[in-house]
């Protein structure tokens, strides 16, 4: 669970992993504007584009109207987003870890002194 600048927590769930990613998919959005706007209009809002019902992404690369090379290009990058989230999560949780480590053992020397 993450406590943000603004007080709002983020508690870890695949549901709410967007909004951590806010910042880094802020800069993807500017780059693909195009295939966000497509994604936008799918019919379901964790449409994957993978041939989904009513998919806007895949409607229009079959339209000829977006090319399949660049929302190949799109996913690679949203992969590669979602790795680089994995590899902070995975670091701030042992970070997080040590931290209470630390604690718990000050603690313990404390009550010792006592
Ligand atoms: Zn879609």
């Amino acid at each position: 669970m993450d406590r943000l600048p603004s007080g709002a927590v983020v508690i870890d769930t695949p549901g709410l992993r967007g909004v951590a990613l806010a910042g880094s998919e802020d800069g993807l959005a500017l780059a693909f504007s195009d295939v966000e706007e497509l994604a936008a209009a799918c019919r379901f809002a964790d449409c994957a584009h993978v041939g989904e019902p009513g998919c806007a992404v895949q409607a229009s690369i079959d339209a000829g109207d977006l090319s399949a090379a660049r929302m190949e290009s799109w996913r690679k990058l949203q992969r590669e987003l979602a790795f680089q989230a994995r590899r902070t999560d995975t670091r701030l949780r042992a970070e997080e870890r040590a931290r209470w480590k630390a604690i718990t053992r000050s603690n313990r020397a404390r009550g010792a002194r006592l």
